[in-house]
C-alpha cells in the first residue's frame, strides 16, 4: 500500500543516513483472485477498522482465510468450545492418542482420538498444554526429555522510539490517510555485516511508524490551551503528525521461562496455568538506546520538530509476540521439535506455532510461522503416506 505524503519525507529524511524505508509488507489484499474469491474475500476499501477485525474478508487471518479453506474440504469439524485438558498418550507405546477436552459452556468432559495430534494453541497453551500432558512415559510434560520445554521464551519489545510534527503540514487540507492500516517499516540495519557491526548489543531492530491525519486528534491532550484558540490549535496541527517505534529482537536464554504454577493455581476449568519468568538483559536495553538515537535522527533529517523521545523499553508480553519454549533444533537432548515442529519424543504429535522458535529476530512472526506450518503439513501428509506414521 502506497506511502502517505508525509511517510514520503520519512523515506527521504532516512536515505540521508543511508537506511532503507519502505511500505511494509501486509497480507491485506488490494486485488482480488480467484483464490480470494472463491471464500467470499473482497478487496480493501481502506476504512480503517482492521484492529477491530474485517468485516470483508480483505485482511488475512483464520476467520477469512484458513478456516474458509478447511471448510471446504467437506472434512473440518469446528469445535470452538473445547478446552483442551492434556493430550492423551498410549502407556505401553508413549504415543499419542488423542485429546481430553472441557466443554468451555457446559463443563462437559470428553475425548477424542486421532492418528496425529497438532497443537497450535500459540505460543505459550501450547507449551501449556505440553507440560501439562504428564503420563508415566512422559513424567516432565510431553516432549520434554530434554527438560528445555518452557525455555527460551522471547517477546519483541518496543516503545523506544521518537514522535513529531512535520511543519510544513499544519493548517493543510484534511484528506482521508487513516483508512490504510499499514504505516511505514524500516528494515534491520544493525549487525548485518562487519561495516553495520554495533559495539554495545547483538542482534537488531527495525521500526513501524508512519505519518498520516488520523480520525481523532491525539495530540489535543497535550496541546495548551482553551476554548476557541486551542481548537484553532488542534485543527492546524493535527494534521501533520509523525512518529517511528521499534520492533526489536530480544536474545533467547535458558533462564527465561516458564512452568506449570508450583502454587496449584487453575483456570475456569481447573487446568493449571503457567507461572512466567522473564525479564530483559543489557542487550535489550543497549539496543533500546541505539533506536530511540536513530528514531529521532531519522525524525530530525526528514524535518519533523517538536520531536518527543520515548526511552522505556515495553515489558516482555507487550507486543504480543511471545516466541519459543518449544525450540526447533537437530539435537533431541537440547530442543523439543525437529526441523518439521514434529516432537523429537513423539512422531505423532506436531506444534505449529511460535513455540518452535529458537528466536525472535526482529519481524513480525505470523509469516514465518505460516511458512514453517506449510513445511510441516508437507513433512507430515509424506510421512502417513509413506506409513511411518
Ligand atoms: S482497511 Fe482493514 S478493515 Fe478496512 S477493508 Fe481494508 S483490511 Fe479490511
Amino acid at each position: 500500500m502506497a506511502l502517505t505524503c508525509g511517510e514520503q519525507k520519512l523515506k527521504k529524511g532516512s536515505a540521508k543516513l543511508g537506511i532503507n524505508l519502505i511500505a511494509p509488507r501486509v497480507a491485506m489484499l488490494t486485488a482480488v483472485k480467484p483464490q480470494h474469491a472463491k471464500y467470499g474475500r473482497a478487496q480493501c476499501h481502506y476504512c480503517g477498522s482492521c484492529g477491530n477485525g474485517c468485516t470483508v474478508g480483505a485482511m488475512f487471518n483464520s476467520l477469512s482465510s484458513t478456516l474458509p479453506a478447511a471448510k471446504a474440504t467437506g472434512r473440518m469439524t469446528l469445535r470452538p468450545n473445547s478446552v483442551v485438558r492434556h493430550i492423551v498418550t498410549d502407556n505401553n507405546t508413549g504415543k499419542a492418542k488423542g485429546v481430553a477436552v472441557v466443554d468451555r459452556v457446559t463443563f462437559q468432559e470428553m475425548e477424542f482420538t486421532g492418528k496425529v495430534v497438532i497443537v497450535a494453541g500459540s505460543t505459550l497453551e501450547s507449551t501449556r498444554l505440553l507440560l501439562n500432558s504428564k503420563s508415566r512415559q512422559h513424567p516432565d510434560g510431553l516432549g520434554n526429555s530434554s527438560g528445555v520445554l518452557g525455555h527460551y521464551l522471547v517477546d519483541h519489545f518496543g516503545g523506544t522510539g521518537a514522535s513529531g510534527v512535520f511543519p510544513t503540514f499544519a493548517g493543510r487540507d484534511v484528506i482521508n490517510e487513516d483508512g490504510k492500516s499499514s504505516g511505514i517499516f524500516v528494515p534491520r540495519f544493525r549487525n548485518l555485516d562487519a561495516a553495520t557491526k554495533h559495539q554495545k548489543f547483538l542482534r537488531g531492530y527495525g521500526f513501524e511508524g508512519g505519518s498520516s491525519i488520523g480520525a481523532f486528534p491525539g495530540m489535543a491532550k497535550s496541546t495548551p490551551g482553551f476554548g476557541s484558540e486551542f481548537k484553532k490549535q488542534v485543527r492546524r496541527w493535527y494534521v501533520t503528525p509523525v512518529s517511528l517505534t521499534t520492533r526489536a529482537a530480544m536474545l533467547s536464554r535458558f533462564e527465561n521461562y516458564v512452568e506449570i504454577d508450583p502454587g496449584g493455581v487453575v483456570d475456569a476449568w481447573g487446568i493449571p496455568v503457567l507461572r512466567v519468568h522473564i525479564q530483559h538483559s543489557d542487550n535489550e536495553r543497549e539496543m533500546g538506546r541505539d533506536a530511540t538515537d536513530m528514531a529521532e535522527s531519522i525524525l530530525r533529517e526528514a524535518g519533523a520538530e517538536q520531536i518527543k523521545v520515548s526511552r522505556n523499553l515495553t515489558l516482555p508480553g507487550r507486543i504480543i509476540h511471545e516466541l519459543g519454549t518449544a525450540r526447533m533444533g537437530n539435537d533431541p537432548k537440547k530442543s523439543v521439535l525437529n526441523k518439521y515442529n514434529q516432537l523429537h519424543d513423539v512422531s505423532n504429535v506436531f506444534v505449529t506455532d511460535g513455540a518452535a522458535f529458537v528466536g525472535s529476530a526482529n519481524q513480525n512472526p505470523t509469516l514465518t510461522i505460516l511458512a514453517l506450518t506449510i513445511r510441516a503439513c508437507e513433512y507430515l501428509t509424506d510421512e502417513m503416506k509413506r506409513g511411518n506414521i
